[in-house]
């Protein structure tokens, strides 16, 4: 093995399309059908206007990008996305796909393993953490019909949506000051009795906050509810957990002792869009998914995925990014944790500089990569205002100059339980969050608490 350096896209590419097209050559050969003929310049022409289409985007790439949850996937991960791609394998069944539905058991094992589940887990890949969520909680409501979800109010609105989706009530535990779910409102909750499943969520999508699971477990297992973890953008801190606050790898350690969990490797697993996951540790709820199909399994006896799962057609070339993906960066500290690692850095570095600042002020505290931080203001409109001001200075400017940074909703209330009080003039008011999920923001950190703390003056001075 030689020497590590960064890859491009580009000096991948050749392989992935000429080892395909020798693979395809050992085929007889056949003409392709006049209907599928095109005019080279006419696609030249699309193909440009595409990319000048696509210029009207935020550049997510860049580690100015400090916005959304959004990030490119990694040259392994396009490669090998790619060269399956021209095969298009199916993950629905084994016919469709033996080679990558291969691959997915073997990435699956590792999910499992970075979960500490036991081997004769039940799981599958899921084209979003929307649909491995929905699985989850549409077991529960098997298991339990007539239930209610709980999770927490800072929960992804996705389990509100499912429930109606699946016909269950929901309900939503408020949080603690941390951004937690509260332990003391859940107990009430539950003990109602009414309460099938609770959704812990390890790293909310506002704050990437981590709800009390290993504390949550006991909790619904004596009120005989199930517990579903939802740990889609979190999930891969797991192999972290060592570096972070114990109290946050204390619950991360107990994934392994909730019923099921999703985590997507489109957020930070490096991968595409297209790629969520599902496992559960208990295969007897297998039985909930018998389904006759006389046209689809036929040429194998081993179990097709689309037997497990609730979706049908599925990207093989998904499955074969993330196993491609996971060799170069296997599920380690050296491997992906140290791709993980320097965003988490670097949250902890800018709450320093922001909790330092004159004009600036910390939200809370960082669990994990996701920050957030207000203007020093002194009601609700002014901060809304500010806010907004600062969001859109920080990229209006020329390209090089640009920062990019999100905003996040909050109430008089919940700032109060920060700490931070304002002038009530307004129910709701927007501050600044950003999502540090690329290992290149760390080096820029001090270089963008100085841009952003100068945006933020000009955007008081430009308010008032
Ligand atoms: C992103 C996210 C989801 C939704 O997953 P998609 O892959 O966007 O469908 C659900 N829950 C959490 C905590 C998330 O961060």
């Amino acid at each position: 093995m030689g020497h590590k350096r960064a890859v491009t896209l580009e000096e991948l590419l050749p392989q992935a399309i000429q080892g395909i097209q020798t693979l395809k050559d050992t085929y007889g050969q056949w003409e392709v059908h006049p209907s599928q003929h095109v005019d080279p310049d006419q696609v030249e022409g699309v193909l440009a206007e595409l990319v000048e289409r696509l210029d009207d985007n935020f550049p997510y790439f860049h580690p100015q990008y400090a916005g959304q949850m959004l990030k490119p996937p990694h040259p392994v991960a396009m490669a090998a996305y790619i060269a399956t791609m021209q095969l298009n394998p199916n993950n629905h069944s084994i016919d469709a796909s033996r080679a990558t539905t291969a691959m997915e058991h073997e990435v699956l094992d590792q999910l499992a393993a970075m979960f500490d589940y036991p081997v004769d887990y039940m799981g599958h890949l899921t084209w979003s953490g929307t649909t491995a969520n929905l699985e989850a909680l549409w077991v529960s409501r098997e298991i339990a019909p007539g239930s209610a979800i709980a999770h927490s109010a800072d929960a992804h609105y996705t389990h509100a949506r499912m429930g109606e989706v699946l016909g269950m009530p929901t309900v939503g535990i408020p949080t603690e000051a941390d951004g937690r779910m509260s332990l003391d409102a859940l107990e009430r909750e539950l003990a109602t009795g009414r309460i099938g499943v609770v959704v812990a969520t390890l790293g909310t999508t506002g704050l990437g906050a981590v709800d009390p699971l290993a504390d949550i477990i006991p909790l619904a297992r004596a009120h005989g509810a199930r517990v579903h973890v939802d740990t889609a953008y979190g999930g891969f801190f797991s192999i972290i957990a060592d570096e972070l606050e114990p109290e946050t790898a204390r619950h991360f350690r107990a994934i392994k002792d909730a019923d099921s969990v999703v985590v997507d490797p489109h957020k930070h697993g490096l991968q595409p869009y297209g790629c969520g996951a599902v496992l559960f540790t208990d295969q007897s709820i297998l039985r909930f998914y018998h389904h006759e199909s006389p046209y689809t399994y036929f040429a194998s006896t081993e179990r097709h995925f689309g037997e497990i799962q609730l979706e049908c057609s599925r990207a093989g070339a998904s499955a074969a990014a993330l196993w491609a993906t996971l060799k170069v960066f296997p599920l380690t500290k050296q491997g992906l944790g140290g791709i993980v690692l320097p965003g988490y850095r670097a949250a902890q570095t800018w709450h320093g500089l922001i909790a330092e600042s004159d004009i600036l002020q910390p939200y809370q505290r960082p669990e994990l990569d996701i920050i957030t931080y207000l203007p020093r203001v002194t009601s609700m409109s002014e901060l809304d205002r500010v806010s907004h001001a600062i969001f859109e200075f920080a990229a209006d400017t020329t390209r090089p100059q640009q920062t990019h940074l999100a905003t996040y909703v909050v109430t008089p209330a919940q700032l109060r339980a920060r700490g931070i009080h304002l002038e009530e003039d307004a129910e709701r008011g927007r501050i600044m969050r950003s999502v540090l999920m690329k290992p290149e923001h760390e080096p820029l950190i001090p270089e963008m608490h100085h841009h952003v703390s100068m945006w933020s003056r000009r955007a008081y001075e430009a308010t008032h």
